[in-house]
């Protein structure tokens, strides 16, 4: 959007539903990675009784504030797909058998 002219401070952004930190638990090579190309990144993940936690929304949301979008413009959903066993779909905790979500945005004409 940038690069077609949009100014970040106008832009509105929302974070839709996903695995939340309760449920997101990786392993160290996951940390790894963020260690190597991304280590702003890491205070988004979370050593708690031996297990990293990674807070996604929380990465997604620094990147866009890194990029000048005004943070009363992101909103982001709270609710753990995960946790939400009736509402999402979540690959942690159904695996391969799980469906696929998806978000549109678009504009009126
Ligand atoms: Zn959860």
């Amino acid at each position: 959007m940038i690069k077609l002219g949009a100014k970040a401070g106008n832009i509105i952004a929302a974070l839709g539903p996903c695995i939340k930190p309760c449920c997101f638990e990786v392993k160290e090579d996951f940390v790894a990675e963020f260690e190597q190309n991304a280590p702003e990144l890491l205070r988004f993940i979370k050593k708690e009784n031996g297990a990293y936690r990674a807070d996604i929304s929380g990465m997604n949301k620094a990147i866009l504030l890194d990029m000048g979008l005004l943070e009363n413009n992101i909103f982001v959903c709270e609710e753990c797909t995960c946790h939400s066993g009736e509402k999402y779909f979540s690959h942690r905790r159904q695996g391969n058998s799980r469906g696929t979500m998806m978000s549109v945005i678009g504009i009126k004409k």
